[in-house]
């Protein structure tokens, strides 16, 4: 992942959009308003390099009503939601929530999506899960490679997994896999089937 330089947004208060932090506190049932800018979910992020802003920066923005920014953050795409800033953070703010949040407005909201590969994973993702109710890996590796056209990146890597036994060739699908499909019909679904 290409590393990036940590931004600082431009505050333009005329800008500021009042409704959007209520907006990502409700989607996210977080509190964004606790963060003190600690910056220890800054420290501890192992992806911080790839991301424009830091986690903080985003929850920064949405504090300030800056809508714009914060849907076209690299960040929230970049965020694997693994989870590290949260267990430390002083506050307990879960931060993959809110980055989860600010995804899906950003899907829905029909902002500029700043790593449209990585949504495009994320598609193929929730569509195995739709599919069979877990992840089948390999299927979801080819369909992306399909869709972005990148037959021969990573080729090395996939050959090796397979050779160690890490992808399996066939799906297994659970067994209530018409619960999972009722799950993914109802409202509010996000980016699957694009
Ligand atoms: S660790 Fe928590 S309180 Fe500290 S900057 Fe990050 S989100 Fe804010
Ligand atoms: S959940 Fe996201 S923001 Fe938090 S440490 Fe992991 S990658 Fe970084």
């Amino acid at each position: 992942m290409e590393q990036k330089s940590l931004q600082r947004p431009n505050v333009d208060f005329i800008q500021c959009d009042r409704s959007f932090q209520r907006e990502v506190n409700e989607l996210s049932g977080e509190n964004v308003g606790l963060c003190f800018h600690c910056r220890t979910c800054a420290g501890g992020c192992p992806y911080i390099e790839a991301m424009d802003y830091s986690p903080h920066g985003v929850l920064r923005l949405a504090q300030l009503g800056l809508r714009k920014e914060a849907l076209e953050s690299s960040t929230i795409w970049v965020c694997v939601a693994c989870h590290t800033c949260s267990i430390q953070c002083p506050m307990a703010i879960d931060i993959a929530a809110i980055m989860d949040a600010l995804r899906h407005m950003a899907i829905t909201e029909g902002a500029k999506i700043a790593e449209p590969n990585i949504l495009e994973f994320h598609k193929e993702v929730l569509n195995s899960i739709e599919r069979y109710g877990r992840t089948h890996k390999l299927e979801i590796m080819l369909r992306y490679k399909l869709r972005m056209r990148q037959w021969f990146q990573d080729m090395d890597i996939g050959l090796k997994m397979l050779a160690k036994r890490k992808l399996d060739l066939m799906p297994s699908r659970v067994k209530e896999i018409e619960e999972m499909r009722d799950l993914f019909a109802s409202p509010g679904k996000g980016v699957g089937n694009g």
